[in-house]
């Protein structure tokens, strides 16, 4: 509990306390009467018996109602009394002051008597789970999971065969001194098998797997995480060799930014602390792989990700087609169905679905057709539970409408496809329309070599390879979107610099002028003024670079306009598409291109006869 929510349940004890004391006051004091009707009332004989309490007087009328009042001069009224006969009973003078000063204390007394009783009570828990050893995980000895129930993330098995390997034989990789590897941190979105394939891990390399959530340090009370992790740590290093699974690495592990005015920060660092030395701190022969899994790797404290600690980083995407079918497959074996489902048709028609939400799918379709009383789950099962989950997730806006994922498979495909028919540039390596962030779809290209040096064709073709997404689209649906606006971006800037600071501009010529000095460390001391009248030409050369680079991409997309529509049909269907495949499409083109030449000729050779 944070110090704000401490401060708050103060607040709100206090208001309590006043309150009910207001309450008490009222049901003991009688209505409160002026002196001068009280004496008005004994003068009437209205009034039957008199309670005297230093200067307060509490009295009951003939009705047998109390009332209340104050007397500046006690002994004149008392003869009166007496005179009249009235029943006097009298309590010792208290000093009112005094009494009213204790009375004050009471809301006092009761708040604090009260927070003294909380707070024990919270020191009792919180000491309590620090003494307790059954706070800990238990470990999970024995894990059945293996890989085999991991499907679809093929590249993220084999990266993390070689950590079960280090788990099964340490002794046989530290013998010359090398250090083992002491984290691998997996990223992906929710859902995506990352705890599964922490467990996998432990499974195949037979070793205990101690797991945590990174929220179960940080609910606690101050210093309280910190001695979690040591006790943890502890505990696994006396079960050598064994893996520590940390979920949600971020809860203790986000950067440290100390804007944050909650007391749980605090508590957090302390945690991150304690686990970056216990990280640091185990030596090669004592085995403890530790694995956090992360949803948001961009939050993370750069000082987990330093050598030593998770300098190993998996990535686990959303399954694509293949992937999703692969899960479906895996989680079909649980259920009994029916011959006839098609595994291919439902895996197609959830684009987008994790791991989770696959398994969750199967689930839902053994239930429904359980209450319909089948034997088998079939189609329908699956339409029907498809729809339940699908509404669900487009709350959420998770889902893609079909004509935003035609104009992204057009748009990649025209990245894809520049790229692949211009000489210089690099050869394309994946191309998705698998939603991930914000964007909706990448085309990935990777250099041959590092290249250190860029030709003015490479860089014209870079251009050209960035404008072919959004002419794609313009090609196909006439019409233009918002998606391609990271790569007008990335093209102006290459063209800028192109004519600025590569002096590659006949126009401009071979001088460098500094535009933008937020590329260039302290360059605005060293920017070349340059005139009004240069600006305009470099403004103007920009824009003919911009627009050449247009205008032949168009003309090359529109030749290539079967290549085109094939390789977005692929791409509609696998959603992504490597290299290779790539190549696949563009040879079945090719050959196309061959045949209606030739088809074409023949024509020509008959009328021509
Ligand atoms: P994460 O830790 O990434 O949020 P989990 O590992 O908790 O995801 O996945 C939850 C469940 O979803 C798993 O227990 C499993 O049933 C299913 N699942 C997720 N990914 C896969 C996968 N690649 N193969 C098989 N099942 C998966
Ligand atoms: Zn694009």
């Amino acid at each position: 509990m944070s110090n704000i929510q401490k401060g708050l349940l103060l607040l709100l004890l206090t208001g309590i306390a006043v309150i009910g004391y207001n309450i008490y006051l009222k049901e003991t004091t009688p209505p409160p009467k002026t002196y001068s009707e009280f004496l008005t009332s004994l003068y009437d004989d209205q009034i039957k018996s008199v309670q005297l309490k230093g200067g307060h007087i509490r009295y009951t009328d003939t009705n047998d109602k109390e009332f209340g009042t104050y007397s500046p001069d006690i002994s004149s009224i008392v003869e009166l009394l007496i005179a009249k006969g009235i029943e006097i009973k009298a309590e010792p003078g208290t000093d009112n002051n005094f009494f009213g000063f204790f009375k004050a204390l009471i809301p006092v007394v009761l708040i604090l008597g009260g927070w003294f009783l909380f707070t024990r009570s919270q020191t009792e828990k919180s000491s309590s789970f620090s003494d307790k050893k059954s706070s800990l995980p238990i470990p999970e000895t024995g894990s059945q999971v293996t890989f085999e129930d991991v499907a679809g993330i093929s590249e993220a098995r084999e990266e993390l065969k070689e950590v079960v390997l280090f788990l099964k034989e340490p002794t046989k990789f530290s013998r010359l001194g090398g250090q083992l590897p002491k984290g691998v941190l997996l990223q992906g979105p929710p859902g995506t098998g990352k705890t599964l394939l922490a467990k996998a891990i432990a499974g195949e390399a037979s070793v205990p797997f101690y797991s945590m959530g990174g929220s179960d340090f940080v609910e606690m009370f101050v210093g309280v995480g910190a001695s979690r992790v040591r006790e943890l740590f502890a505990e696994a290093k006396k079960n050598a060799p064994c893996m520590v699974f940390i979920d949600e690495i971020d809860a203790i592990g986000g950067k440290r930014s100390g804007g944050n005015a909650t007391g749980s920060n605090d508590e957090r660092e302390q945690t991150l602390n304690a686990l970056l030395v216990e990280m640091d701190g185990f030596s090669s022969e004592e085995t403890v792989i530790v694995i956090g899994a992360t949803n948001r790797p961009d939050i993370l404290d750069p000082a987990l990700l330093r050598p030593g600690r998770f300098d190993r980083q998996v990535t686990i995407s959303l399954p694509d087609f293949r992937g999703r079918t692969k899960i479906l497959a895996v989680h079909a074996k649980k259920i009994t169905i029916s011959p006839h489902l098609d595994m291919a048709a439902i895996s197609r028609s959830i684009p987008g679905f994790s791991g989770a939400e696959i398994a969750n799918l199967v689930n839902e379709a053994a239930l429904l057709a359980a209450r319909k009383g089948k034997q088998q789950v079939d189609m329908d099962d699956f339409d029907d539970a498809k729809d339940k989950l699908i509404m669900g997730l487009a709350r959420k806006n998770v889902v893609i409408t079909e004509q935003e994922r035609r104009v992204t498979a057009y748009h990649e495909a025209g990245h894809a496809i520049v790229a692949k028919l211009l000489p210089e540039t690099d050869p394309v390596h994946k191309i998705t329309i698998m939603p991930r962030g914000r964007a909706l779809g990448l085309t990935q290209q990777m250099p041959v070599d590092d290249r250190h040096t860029y030709s003015r064709e490479y860089l014209l073709n870079r251009i050209k390879t960035l404008l072919g997404g959004r002419i794609a689209e313009e090609l196909i649906f006439d019409q233009l979107t918002t998606g391609a606006s990271n790569d007008l971006a990335g093209a102006t800037e290459i063209a800028t610099r192109l004519v600025c600071e590569w002096g590659m501009s006949d126009v401009v010529g071979p001088i460098a002028h500094i535009q933008d000095q937020s590329d260039f460390l302290g360059a605005s001391s060293s920017t070349r003024p340059h005139s009004e009248q240069t600006a305009i030409s470099i403004d103007g050369e920009i824009k003919r670079i911009i627009d050449d680079c247009y205008e032949e991409t168009t003309g090359l997309l529109k030749r290539s306009n079967k290549f085109l529509h094939k390789l977005a049909e692929v791409l509609l269907i696998n959603e992504t598409v490597d290299g290779e495949e790539m190549d696949i499409v563009f040879h079945c083109y090719l050959n196309e291109k061959e045949m209606e030449r030739k088809f074409k000729e023949e024509k020509r050779a008959d009328n021509n006869m």
